[in-house]
């Protein structure tokens, strides 16, 4: 059997009689940037996350350089950011000329630990951007009290974790002053290249952020900011206005792989339940934990990627390879070990928990169109795998 880390073709045949011609439709218009398109889209994804404003941008690596830029972050600054995350988080914030300031990871949740934040908090402290990682949102009540507290803003790193819900029901982006989106194709809603969106409650920001994604622009030719080229392609918008309406089907699926994924590690007894989070006899493979699964919430966990923690994991990955099963790592190098920042992390500071994270973690297959025999497969193999090391 083959079972790939993710087949973007079983979803295009889902979708491919509806988003074909609306395809055609934008390259017969030729009105090919921003639009009508753009304009449903924004409107839609604005509803969908309970916010005011939708302004869609180019990527989600444009949507938080443009909120921070939106914000005047720049030289001398600094931003609260996770250690483990990809690399976009850290890159925007350095590349306005600002210092990223990294935070360790809670050990269930992999997300910024929000008890270390506010020891790093200082007067250059120019806004806190937590990421919701792998699907699942951040402890967003601490959070807010923080950015409250010291009157700092937040801004959602969300591109993982389109829809995904806290306690309150709230969906990821609808928390911070700003929240962004990315539509990369791997993403939960992914467009057929790249996009992203930026969502805020607030007038005057909606407002700027729309001048920023085109020049800082309005009207034509008269600049009120340096902004840039972010804006969304129309063709960009309409695969995703066909796409938007499976999302809660999408998320529903990959919820219950994750379910089964659990299920079938507990039979196997590789796990003895998804709260454990130390290696021992019973409990070779860590589950994912989704802390904030209740009967109200729907998506709790949007599981844009399924990951477990196994002390081999790289012998675990090279025999899951043999066995034609794709896997990731997500991520190997946490931000204060990336060789572009050692100029600027604090040596006495340490990450035990991201450290732990990016020597342990592995992501596995979750994408919706999985079968169960595939997933049952997935399992079988990491079993195997543990008894043949045991020989
Ligand atoms: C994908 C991703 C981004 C960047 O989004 P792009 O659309 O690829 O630019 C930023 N942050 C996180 C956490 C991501 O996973």
């Amino acid at each position: 059997m083959n079972v790939p880390l993710l087949d973007l073709t079983l979803q295009y045949k889902q979708i491919k009689d509806e988003v074909e011609p609306a395809i055609l439709s934008i390259i017969r218009s030729q009105k090919l940037i921003l639009g009508k398109e753009v304009e449903i889209l924004e409107e839609r994804i604005a509803e969908y996350s309970g916010v005011k404003y939708a302004i869609a941008v180019s990527s989600g690596t444009d949507a938080l350089l443009a909120a921070l830029m939106a914000i005047g972050i720049g030289n001398g600054d600094e931003v609260i950011i996770p250690t483990y995350s990809f690399f976009a988080t850290a890159g925007v914030v350095a590349r306005l000329n600002a210092t990223p300031i990294f935070i360790d990871s809670d050990p269930l949740t992999f997300n910024i630990d929000p008890y270390q934040i506010e020891q790093a908090i200082t007067h250059r402290t120019k806004a806190i951007m937590p990421v919701h990682l792998f699907g699942q949102i951040c402890e967003m009540d601490k959070l807010t009290e923080i950015a409250k507290k010291y009157s700092i803003p937040l801004i959602e790193d969300a591109a993982q974790a389109i829809g995904c819900q806290f306690k309150d029901n709230r969906r990821a982006g609808a928390f911070g002053l700003m929240g962004c989106f990315s539509f990369y194709p791997t993403k939960n809603l992914g467009c057929f290249g790249d996009g992203g969106m930026i969502v805020t409650n607030e007038d005057e920001l909606a407002k700027k952020l729309k001048q920023i994604r085109n020049h800082g622009m309005e009207p034509k030719y008269y600049h009120h900011h340096i902004g840039g080229n972010f804006r969304l392609d129309a063709i960009q918008a309409a695969v995703l206005n066909v796409k938007l309406k499976y999302l809660p089907e999408w998320h529903r699926k990959r919820r219950k792989n994750a379910h089964l994924y659990n299920q079938l590690f507990i039979k196997f007894a590789l796990a003895e339940d998804t709260t454990t989070n130390e290696f021992n006899e019973k409990n070779k493979v860590l589950l994912p934990k989704a802390v904030y699964k209740s009967s109200e919430i729907i998506d709790y966990h949007i599981y844009n990627q399924y990951i477990i923690q196994v002390e081999k994991r790289d012998e675990l990955r090279q025999y899951l390879n043999s066995k034609n099963i794709g896997t990731e790592i997500y991520y190997p190098v946490p931000f204060h070990r990336q060789p572009c920042f050692q100029a600027i992390i604090d040596k006495n500071k340490t990450y035990p928990v991201a450290d732990k994270l990016a020597a342990h973690s592995l992501a596995l297959p979750i994408f919706p169109e999985l079968t169960e025999e595939q997933i049952e497969y997935v399992v079988q193999t990491i079993a195997e795998f543990f008894y043949n090391s045991k020989k």
